[in-house]
């Protein structure tokens, strides 16, 4: 008999709250128990690439580093490519970049200026929505190489945060919800 596909709930009370992670007063919310199970792995991107048929998306983007996991495992599900956002310094061609602020300082991210072909139809993964700032900063890169936003996913957001605020006018989906 086919094993059933892993339930909302089942992720997420796999997921890991690590306290006072990497800093005094941050909950942090680990997703390795979540990879290192294939049913709840699996069924994590089944759910995160649902309503997006095979050969409807050109690219799945994925932001530094846990983006990565699942952007990389949506893509191949997809039958789309796979593009890296990364912190700055790390692309090794020409890139566009884009900063933004955390709690305490700035980041900055970037894309290969060639990475997407404008018009093309993407979806942008990340592991977990917080403030939005990354996203939002993500999702400019997107429109400087000129891609069409199809949607903006996230396997956790933590909704106390607000971090949908930042990123109005796409479509954002989350599958646990804190
Ligand atoms: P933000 O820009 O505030 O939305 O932060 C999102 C990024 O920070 C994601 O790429 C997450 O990997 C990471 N992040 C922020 N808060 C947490 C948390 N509580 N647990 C795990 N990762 C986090």
């Amino acid at each position: 008999m086919r094993t059933p596909p892993a339930t909302i709930d089942e992720l997420a009370r796999a997921i890991r709250n690590v306290p006072d992670f990497p800093k005094p007063g941050i909950q942090f919310k680990d997703i390795t128990p979540v990879l290192a199970d294939p049913r709840l792995f699996s069924g994590c991107i089944d759910r995160l690439t649902e309503n997006l048929p095979p050969g409807s998306i050109d690219a799945i983007v994925g932001v530094d580093a846990r983006g990565f996991i699942f952007a990389a495992a949506a893509a191949l599900k997809l039958n789309a490519g796979f593009v890296p956002v990364r912190k700055k310094g790390k692309l090794p061609y020409q890139t566009h970049e884009q900063s933004y602020d955390l709690e305490y300082g700035a980041n900055t991210i970037a894309i290969h200026v060639d990475a997407i072909k404008p018009g093309s139809r993407v979806v942008l993964i990340d592991d977990l929505l917080a403030t939005g700032g990354t996203a939002r900063a993500a999702a400019a890169l997107l429109k400087k190489v000129g891609a069409e936003i199809v949607a903006v996913t996230f396997f956790i957001e933590l909704a106390f945060l607000n971090g949908r605020e930042k990123l109005k006018g796409f479509p954002v989906r989350s599958l646990v919800v804190f």
